[in-house]
């Protein structure tokens, strides 16, 4: 089966015939690929940022936004069966160690990361613990399906912040995160949301007009200032971070109303940071890393149902063998989502 493979601890990837994976193993299941999403992490692996703070064992079929149908089940699998369409969690916790029973799964102390620690989905057939399967509706397009996982990511955010309807959100970073940070502010009732992006976001910040935002361009505007202007001079009630740049946190708490929130949602390389604009502000602060088993279950409702309606974000679906025009197309900032399916 061709598989995109990162095999070097430099630029770019290969696009390889490798093995199709024997038959699960205990808890397993095998899945045929419908579709695999390009995520900024993967996008970190093409490049080699060695920042991200994201670790990965060589050679590695890369892809964790995976949507499929379960072929093959292993021994004691009883929550899917063959047939069945499912995404999966990235790693869905291991259910035994301290961080699991404290019930975050997301922190789990035995992290095999599907396409960083074992082999991903950018391919035709993966292997995935039972444990991080979600069933969705038959009817779900695989594509949109493999949105699921980043969506899942802003719904996340939203779960650690105390928001309120009427609160004013601002998204640093027009990616597939931060756009779609911002359509479930929209969704939960966000009086105002301001996304701010680079003038080489152009097209991204565009697409965030349409979709009802303000939009900042921090090349032409003082990014500050145009955000007190409008929201009466305060500052915003709560502002996510999905940019992945240096020094955003301190622009996250320039932008932040006296006594709000930030979050913390992107990869940023260290930028040094003043803390006591954190203190004078009272600004709440905080990170936010993939997500809990009951995310799933709401962001597969959301998506399914497309009142969270991710179609205008996939912009590219290509067949595994031209996964390196999708990566570098993303890396150009051209397009929003790219979905690869395989060949
Ligand atoms: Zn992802
Ligand atoms: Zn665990």
């Amino acid at each position: 089966m061709l598989a995109v493979t990162k095999t070097r601890r430099e630029r770019g990837v290969d696009i390889l015939e490798r093995p199709e994976p024997s038959g699960p193993g205990e808890g397993y299941v095998l899945l045929e690929v419908g579709a695999c999403g390009v995520c900024g992490t993967d996008l970190h692996f093409y490049e080699w940022v060695e920042h991200a703070g994201v670790e990965i064992t060589l050679p590695r079929i890369l892809g964790h936004e995976v949507a499929g149908t379960v072929v093959e089940c292993g021994a004691r699998v009883d929550a899917v069966r063959p047939g069945d369409r499912v995404v999966t969690e990235t790693w869905g916790g291991c259910g035994r160690c301290h961080l699991c029973r404290l019930g975050q799964f997301n922190l789990c102390e035995h992290q095999q990361r599907l396409g960083q620690a074992v082999d991903g989905g950018m391919t035709r057939y993966v292997l995935v613990p039972e444990l991080s399967l979600y069933k969705v509706p038959d009817a779900m397009p695989f594509d949109e399906a493999a949105v699921v996982e980043p969506a899942g990511v802003a719904l996340h955010a939203f779960e650690l912040v105390e928001f309120k309807p009427g609160d004013s959100v601002a998204v640093l970073g027009p990616g597939p995160i931060g756009l779609l940070t911002a359509m479930v502010a929209g969704l939960a009732g966000a009086a105002q949301v301001v996304v701010l992006g680079l003038a080489a976001d152009a097209e991204r910040l565009e697409a965030a007009r349409r979709m009802g935002c303000e939009v900042i361009s921090l090349d032409e505007q003082d990014a500050a200032e145009a955000t007190r202007a409008l929201t009466g001079g305060y500052g915003v009630d709560v502002v996510f971070d999905a940019s992945g740049g240096p020094g955003t946190a301190t622009l996250a708490v320039d932008l932040v109303r006296p006594g709000g929130q930030v979050v913390l949602v992107g990869l940023s390389p260290p930028a040094t940071f003043d803390p006591s604009a954190v203190v004078v502000k009272e600004v709440a602060i905080r990170g936010a890393f993939r997500r809990q088993p009951v995310t799933w279950l709401r962001a597969i409702r959301l998506v399914a149902s497309r009142r969270l309606d991710v179609r205008p974000l996939i912009t590219h679906r290509l067949p595994v063998s031209r996964a390196t025009e999708a990566f570098e197309t993303l890396l150009d900032r051209r397009g929003i989502k790219a979905v690869l399916t395989p060949d």
